[in-house]
């Protein structure tokens, strides 16, 4: 048995747990790490079929962490938002030069992103990563938190932060509850090649079975959610390559010429599950754990890093003024700055799904009208551009680019 001591032990080092552990460790906290995958898939180079939408707020945080310079030469601006009902001729178009303020945001590769978080997780001092390992016991006092793990480490400290994604095993042990909504659909993702270029150009269509994303990667690459009817799945996953690319370029059409689906295709179950509380004795929940939401407005982890910045700035702020940092008004301060942030996104996300997943006539046209009149009424716009960018609400400092210690 190997006992050692960190200010914080998180479990889980997904995107959103090695950027915690990273911007924890910039505060001057010692953080111990675990994760239950092997290292080498934490940093594998090979693509996993994710890519996300980084809003213009987290590419800051990343900037302010260190972490940009590692994924910036993989990073796609994203210039326009184009935003389009089936065949309807209605639209929503939203142009970065409107807020003048660069991109909306940046597409990257997951794969980029992880390699990225690990190159910036080695260059600096304070983290100790446990991985893989599993967890075998949690135990919270009231002045401490002992997580013992299979390879025989016990690690003691005064919060445990839980970031271990949609089965947390941390919510689980706190006895935290969920809201849970399995949505009939599935997300789809593959990546396409295609003649023209994409001018940074992101489409969102909203087809009957649900939104059709073909986001911008670096070159003439794109990465796309197709959100599909949950039956129609296996059928579609099951196609020949022929037809399954024939299936895409239906449905992308011939605005970036000729289209070839590169490297292979997943599927996703899309569902809404959200924590009744997010903290507990010397615990908190983060990222997925504490929210999954639908990929139609590619808010999850930007969300997470929400999450992550607020939690930052509290617990630094409490270590300034000398307070025990697993205390209960610690937490309870990070509860309250994210759960509007958070209860108004799974809101939107949810209630835009159902209002565009469908093809009732009279709801087609309702939709179609409101973003006929959001696209003409500028300032309307300009609140929708100011969400995709992540810049609307009492914004922790990290989101402003604030580098830690500033
Ligand atoms: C199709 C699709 C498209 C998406 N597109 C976007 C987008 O464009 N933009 C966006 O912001 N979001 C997007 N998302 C959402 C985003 O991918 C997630 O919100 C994000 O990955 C969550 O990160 P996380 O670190 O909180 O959790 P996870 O990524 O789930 O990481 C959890 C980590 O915990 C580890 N772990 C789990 N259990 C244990 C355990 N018992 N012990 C130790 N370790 C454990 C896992 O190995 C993993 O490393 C998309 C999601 C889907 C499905």
């Amino acid at each position: 048995m190997t006992e050692a001591h960190h200010d914080i032990t998180i479990i889980g080092g997904g995107l959103a747990g090695m950027t915690a552990a990273i911007g924890l460790a910039a505060q001057g906290f010692s953080v111990g790490l675990i994760d239950r995958a092997p290292k080498g898939d934490l940093t594998a180079a090979k693509y996993d079929g994710r890519a996300s939408a980084l809003a213009f707020a987290t590419c800051q945080m990343l900037e302010a962490l260190g972490i940009w310079k590692h994924m910036q030469p993989y990073a796609q601006p994203i210039l326009e938002i184009r935003v389009t009902d089936g065949p309807s001729l209605m639209h929503l178009h939203f142009d970065h030069t409107a807020l003048g303020e660069g991109p909306l945001g940046n597409m990257v590769e997951n794969r980029h992103t992880r390699i990225a978080l690990f190159a910036r997780l080695e260059e600096m001092d304070g983290i100790r990563l446990y991985a893989p390992d599993e967890v075998t016991s949690i135990e919270r006092s009231a002045g401490k938190v002992t997580v013992s793990l299979k390879s025989g480490h016990v690690l003691t400290s005064s919060l445990l932060l839980g970031m271990d994604g949609r089965n947390s095993i941390v919510r689980a042990h706190a006895g935290i509850g969920t809201s849970h909504f399995k949505y009939r659909q599935q997300g789809i993702v593959c990546s396409i090649e295609h003649e023209f270029s994409h001018c940074g150009i992101a489409h969102e269509r909203f087809l009957p079975s649900g939104p059709f994303a073909i986001l911008p990667l670096t070159g003439n690459r794109a990465s796309l959610v197709w959100t599909e009817k949950e039956h129609l799945v296996p059928t579609i996953m099951g196609l020949s390559d022929r037809a399954f690319e024939a299936e895409v370029r239906r449905r992308v059409g011939d605005f970036l010429g000729d289209v070839k689906v590169i490297g292979g295709r997943w599927s996703y179950p899309l569902t809404l599950e959200y924590a009744d509380r997010y903290t507990d004795q010397r615990l908190a929940l983060l990222g997925d754990a504490a929210h999954g939401i639908h990929p139609i407005a590619g808010q999850g982890l930007n969300l997470g890093l929400r999450d992550v910045a607020a939690m930052i700035e509290v617990l630094a702020d409490a270590a300034h003024a000398g307070l025990d940092i697993g205390a209960p008004d610690v937490l309870d301060r990070y509860a309250r700055w994210r759960h509007t942030d958070n209860t108004t996104l799974y809101a939107v996300t949810d209630i835009l799904n159902r209002l565009f997943s469908n093809d009732i006539a009279p709801v087609r046209l309702a939709r179609d009208v409101g973003l006929a009149v959001v696209n003409e009424i500028p300032p309307l716009k300009n609140f929708f551009m100011a969400h995709a960018r992540g810049t609307v609400g009492e914004l922790p400092k990290l989101l402003k680019g604030q580098r830690p210690g500033s």
